[in-house]
């Protein structure tokens, strides 16, 4: 197992919203009793948390940038995207070091938000 210093990424889970049913959802969505999106207070709260993560953290095995994203369900669905999107600006600055995990069908790329 990889040391979680180690990792390329940590994934904010934002939402378990999602508009689709996969049968293999890793999420394991269809089992949820309930849709919960994450407060914008918990999310500034969980960015601040790991946002010494990309520049103070084991270097990635293959040289890739650490990077700090919003995965759900699909965080686009969350009611509060923007204001996500602005709070992971503030708490995280440089934005090769901020991701986005969509299944949407949209041209998003990594530190776009
Ligand atoms: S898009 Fe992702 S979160 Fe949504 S059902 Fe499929 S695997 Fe699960």
């Amino acid at each position: 197992m990889i040391n979680p210093a180690a990792q390329w990424a940590i994934q904010i889970d934002v939402t378990n919203r999602c508009r689709r049913t996969c049968s293999n959802c890793t999420r394991l969505l269809a089992h949820a009793r309930e849709r919960f999106c994450m407060s914008p207070w918990a999310f500034r709260q969980a960015c601040a948390a790991v946002h010494t993560f990309p520049d103070h953290s084991t270097p990635d095995r293959n040289g890739r940038p650490k990077v700090i994203g919003m995965i759900g369900g699909e965080p686009l669905l969350h009611p509060e995207f923007p204001e996500l999107c602005e709070i992971m600006a503030e708490e995280i600055p440089d934005r090769r070091h901020r991701g986005l995990w969509t299944s949407e069908p949209l041209l998003i790329t990594l530190g776009a938000c």
